[in-house]
């Protein structure tokens, strides 16, 4: 991902679901093909999902997700509806496409039971709509309680190239309900707040960039009009004498909060990334309650460190060095330290005593919820990175303090 690029995690997905043969392929590079500006494709087997991120207009940045047939060969029954699942957990909008002259399958209606069962938001696409004649439109079929929306399918026909920008203003609207009104950090802030921001240049953070969470908090600053400073920890003393007013806020990594706690004076709000990325995905308030469990842990405690990308260069060795070896120190336990990544995280959680995610910056909110959701009903108590290691060094009280009511939440610390 270029530095200029919109992170996967602020992308709405949109996913296409359907048979083989329907043409949902061509439907999809209809859309996409339409753009000019792909920005990136992952190619992957027949049995994987293709994932495109483009700008798709009235829209802005999206995720085009073209799954594989849902009647393939090679990922039948079972198997094939869970690795549906697994997509529709980031869906965002899901799009069903049916062949105009094979109306409404069992497939199909397997397909519209699972959109409904996750609450996503769809549309029914009818492609080679050019094959029907007008009076031959498909109509509801027996079982229409899926339809209590209206049965309201958009009639296209990808290879004449017919009514597609109707699809895109469909998806658009739809795509429209999500809740985009959470920030990072903006609504902390007033114009002209000067905030400082502390970001350790060291062989862990990658060359000649800045981190994700760093790049969107300035960002977001910006954007309220605030004037983010950026430092690193070495400079920041020197930086708060020669600033010449006090800071509104200090935001730090959380990897360094311990020295930088020492340096802030203490009327001076100070949290981490990492705590306002968690707000900002709907993941502080569970956090916060999770985190105390580790207090509660066990000799043979099972504790699941679940990462949400695998290539995670943005946090280094935190969920498989740092976090272990904190845990080892702050507890005095022997534990069970079993780590996942990426799409594997394992939605059986019941075995573990704890489950401590990394912050998610490249999984976006729907998918942080579901993990939160996969824990919760199994009742598994649920932290992140940040707010972990800022528990076991004694400064979490401190870091949310700025939010009363997430505070309310915390039991005493240790
Ligand atoms: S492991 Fe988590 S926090 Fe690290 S880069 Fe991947 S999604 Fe982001």
């Amino acid at each position: 991902m270029g530095m200029n690029d919109t992170p996967s995690g602020e992308r709405v997905h949109i996913g296409f679901f359907g048979r083989r043969n329907v043409g949902k392929s061509s439907l999809v590079n209809r859309i996409t093909g339409q753009e000019l500006s792909v920005v990136s494709e992952v190619a992957g087997t027949t049995t994987d999902p293709v994932y495109k991120a483009m700008e798709l207009l009235p829209m802005g940045p999206v995720m085009i997700i073209d799954t594989p047939g849902f009647d393939d060969e090679g990922s039948l029954g079972e198997l094939r509806v869970k690795k549906t699942e697994q997509i529709l957990h980031k869906t965002d909008v899901a799009v069903l496409v049916v062949d105009a002259q094979e109306g409404i399958t069992q497939c199909d209606s397997q397909l519209l039971t699972l959109f409904r069962e996750q609450d996503i938001p769809y549309i029914i696409v009818v492609n080679k709509s050019d094959l029907l004649g007008e009076e031959d439109r498909i109509t509801v079929p027996p079982d229409a309680s899926y339809y209590d929306e209206g049965w309201n399918p958009v009639y296209v026909s990808a290879c004449q190239n017919e009514n597609v920008q109707q699809l895109k203003e469909r998806i658009a609207s739809l795509s429209a309900v999500r809740d985009t009104s959470r920030r990072l950090a903006a609504d902390l802030v007033q114009p002209l707040d000067m905030i400082v921001l502390v970001v350790p240049i060291d062989s862990a953070a990658p060359k000649g960039r800045l981190i994700l969470p760093q790049q969107q908090t300035i960002r977001d600053l910006l954007e309220a009009e605030a004037v983010p400073v950026v430092v690193r920890e070495n400079r920041l003393a020197e930086t708060l004498d020669r600033l010449g007013r006090k800071p509104a806020m200090v935001i730090t990594d959380s990897q360094v909060f311990e020295e930088v706690a020492a340096v802030v004076p203490r009327e001076i709000p100070l949290t981490s990334f990492s705590i306002l990325m968690a707000r900002y995905k709907g993941l502080l308030s569970a956090a916060v309650q999770g985190v105390a469990a580790i207090d509660r842990l066990q000799d043979g405690d099972r504790i699941l460190i679940a990462e949400g990308c695998t290539h995670h260069r943005q946090c280094d060795d935190i969920g498989t060095v740092k976090i272990p070896r904190f845990l080892k120190k702050y507890t005095g336990k022997e534990l069970l330290i079993e780590t996942s990544s990426g799409i594997g995280f394992p939605e059986d959680l019941s075995s573990y005593a704890l489950v401590i995610h990394c912050g998610g910056c490249m999984l976006n909110e729907r998918e942080v919820r579901w993990r939160m959701k996969c824990a919760q009903e199994e009742g598994v108590p649920i932290t992140n990175y940040g707010i972990s290691i800022a528990h076991m060094k004694g400064i979490l009280a401190r870091s949310i303090e700025m939010f009363p009511d997430i505070k309310k939440l915390l039991k005493e610390e240790k």
